[in-house]
This record gives C-alpha cells, sequence and structure tokens, in this order.
C-alpha cells in the first residue's frame, strides 16, 4: 500500500534535513510518495505570499504533512505559519515525545515518554486579551471547554493504548484554576474509566515538573492543557539532550502535520551539518500515525544504534560528521 504526504521541505536547515530524511525513509521501505509543497520564505519569494492555497489544498488532500521548520519573518503583519496551519485544520492535539538516546547529555538514560497537549484552547485564545489603556492593568481569558477536554483526554487514552503505553498522568492545577482546570479534571476523570487497563493518575503541574526533573522515569503518557503541555514538553526537551531530539506532531480531524521542535536555525544553515534527528523522529511519529508502529520502531532503533556507535554523528552530538553521513549512517541499520 502507498501513502502519498505533503512535503514541506521548510527554510535555513530545513531543505538539508528534510532531504536526508526522505532518503532514510525511502530506505524504510514505507511506500511513501512525496508531493512537493512550499511555504515559509521559499513560498514568499517564489509565489508572493508565506502559505499558498496549493500548500493548503495538498494538506487537506493527503490529511499527512512532513514540515521542515519555516522561518517567520520579523515584522508587522505576518502572523506566525505554525500557528495559521493549527488554525486552519485545527490540529488539537500536539504529541511531544521525549526519549533519552545514547551519548548526548542528557543526566537520565531511561525516559521514554509522550506529552499530549492541548493545542487550541486554554489560555492562549486571542480573545479576552485586554490592557488598560495607561498600561497598567492587563488581563486575559482562559477558555477550557467540555468539548476540547474530552477530545484531547479520548486522544491521550486512545494513542496510549494503541501503543502499548501504560500509564497516563492527567496534569493540572485545579486546586487553583477551580473552574478551568477543574473541568478538564473532571472531564479527565470520566473518560479514565473507560480504559481500565491503562493505569491513571493525577499530578498537579507543579509538583508535576519536580517529579519530571527527579524521577522522570515514573512518568509513561501525560495530557494536560495548552500552557502546562507548552512548558512540561519543552523541560522534557531539555532532560533528553535538548532540540536536536526533539520531533512534534500537530493532530487534527482531518489532517495531521509532523516535524521537528527546533527552527530554521541560521546560523548553520547551508553548511550540511544540521542534526536530522528531529525531524526523522517526526517522520517516526508519521509513520505511526498513519498505520506502521513498526517502521517507526525500526528507525528509532537505527537512530539509537548509530547515536551508541557515535558513528559518523553531527557536530552538536560531538562528532564531525554530516547531516547528510549521519542519515547515511542511519540508512545502514535501518
Ligand atoms: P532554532 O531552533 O532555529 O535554533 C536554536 C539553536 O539550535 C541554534 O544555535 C541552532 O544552530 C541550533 N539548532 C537547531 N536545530 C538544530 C539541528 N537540527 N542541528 C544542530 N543544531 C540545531 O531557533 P531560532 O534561531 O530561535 O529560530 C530561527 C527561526 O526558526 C525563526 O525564524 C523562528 O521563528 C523559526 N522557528 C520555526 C519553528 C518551526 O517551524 N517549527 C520552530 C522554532 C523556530
Amino acid at each position: 500500500m502507498t501513502h502519498t504526504i505533503a512535503v514541506i521541505r521548510g527554510d535555513g536547515i530545513g531543505p538539508e534535513i528534510s532531504d536526508a530524511s526522505l532518503r532514510v525513509l525511502d530506505a524504510l521501505d514505507a511506500g511513501l510518495n512525496y508531493d512537493f509543497v512550499d511555504a515559509g520564505m521559499t513560498a514568499l519569494e517564489k509565489h508572493g505570499e508565506l502559505l499558498p492555497a496549493a500548500t493548503m489544498a495538498a494538506i487537506g488532500k493527503h490529511r499527512v504533512a512532513l514540515k521542515g521548520p519555516l522561518t517567520t519573518p520579523v515584522g508587522e503583519g505576518f502572523t506566525s505559519i505554525n500557528v495559521e496551519l493549527r488554525k486552519r485544520f485545527d490540529l488539537y492535539a500536539n504529541l511531544r515525545p521525549a526519549i533519552t538516546f545514547p551519548n548526548t547529555k542528557a543526566r537520565y538514560d531511561n525516559i521514554d515518554l509522550i506529552t499530549v497537549r492541548e493545542n487550541t484552547e486554554g489560555a492562549y485564545g486571542s480573545e479576552g486579551q485586554t490592557l488598560s489603556p495607561d498600561g497598567q492593568q492587563a488581563q486575559s481569558l482562559i477558555r477550557v471547554s467540555r468539548r476540547g477536554s474530552e477530545r484531547i483526554v479520548r486522544y491521550a487514552y486512545d494513542m496510549a493504548r494503541r501503543l502499548g503505553r501504560k500509564k497516563v498522568t492527567i496534569v493540572h492545577k485545579a486546586n487553583i484554576m477551580k473552574t478551568t482546570s477543574g473541568l478538564f479534571l473532571s472531564v479527565a476523570r470520566d473518560i479514565a474509566k473507560d480504559y481500565p487497563e491503562i493505569t491513571s493518575n493525577e499530578m498537579i503541574v507543579d509538583n508535576c515538573c519536580m517529579q519530571l526533573v527527579m524521577r522522570p522515569e515514573q512518568f509513561d503518557v501525560i495530557v494536560t492543557t495548552n500552557l502546562f503541555g507548552d512548558i512540561i514538553s519543552d523541560l522534557c526537551a531539555g532532560l533528553v539532550g535538548g532540540l536536536g531530539l526533539a520531533p512534534g506532531a500537530n493532530i487534527g480531524t482531518d489532517a495531521a502535520i509532523f516535524e521537528a521542535v527546533h527552527g530554521s536555525a541560521p546560523d548553520i544553515a547551508g553548511k550540511g551539518i544540521a542534526n536530522p534527528c528531529a525531524l526523522l523522529l517526526g517522520a517516526g511519529q508519521m509513520l505511526e500515525h498513519i498505520g506502521m508502529p513498526d517502521k517507526a520502531t525500526r528507525l528509532r532503533q537505527a537512530i539509537r544504534d548509530t547515536m551508541a556507535a557515535r558513528d559518523r554523528v553531527t557536530p552538536d552530538l560531538g562528532g564531525t560528521g554530516s547531516t547528510s553521513t549521519f542519515a547515511d549512517a542511519i540508512i545502514e541499520r535501518v
């Protein structure tokens, strides 16, 4: 069976890591066809707009996209393309796995967790944000809905079941934010009852941060609201050695976009030394999403083995290899 996916190669280091990642995917024999479309600076130069209609149509049609990092131009009138994509496709679930790999600067060697962050509501809505005319008072609105909470919590539990994960931790601040976090927690408690084979526990967000730093191995899947998920997932990326190994998936009902968490890294663009692993791990999430978990496992194992052997790895991992040689070394192991 073949799948066609939209591919946005991205800006800066995007084309380098995208091309390397596609070579690895080809070596995995996943039967993927690529529909290359533009976004970001490349699209602005070629088509005069950051997010052309043809790109949106391709993502809508194929329902799955692999996206290299995009530079958000500084200046008025440019909104973040990532935020725009999230809104247009209602990508409500942000999945951020954190896994330790060998030979990194990570403090722990036994982390394998996924943060499932609600991506569309919570404290991040633009409505209700006001600043008094004298600039002395600001306020913003936190919006949590039953429907939004249900769909993210159900997504987390279904994913846990599909991936054979054993435990889901519901992270909240319902002791203080009794209405918003309280609603999320009560919905999550109800949904947890539908998954008796999965252990559920609850943790207040501040305690969760401390526990992650002290005993990260106790976590498997974390589900939480937008702001807490944003912060927790970066904390987890730091625990496993930083941005070069942090992928992210943005999932909606009609489309899903897989990417690296890092940006276009203008300081090293064109030098051929960017680490392709974050995007590759995003591609691994994509393989799981389209029903090829075995290939995703093979991909992660090949990355793990390459890093364990320190074979042709890039300078950010202490090696002298290039984006391309690192990909070659992974290809030899898939
Ligand atoms: P960045 O993530 O691009 O870079 C931060 C640092 O990490 C740099 O020193 C860079 O060299 C290094 N780095 C990043 N990825 C690396 C890799 N794969 N291998 C080795 N080193 C790597 O962050 P920034 O410089 O703040 O942002 C640059 C641009 O990227 C901005 O325009 C920003 O808006 C955009 N951005 C896009 C995304 C996205 O598309 N998802 C995410 C974050 C930032």
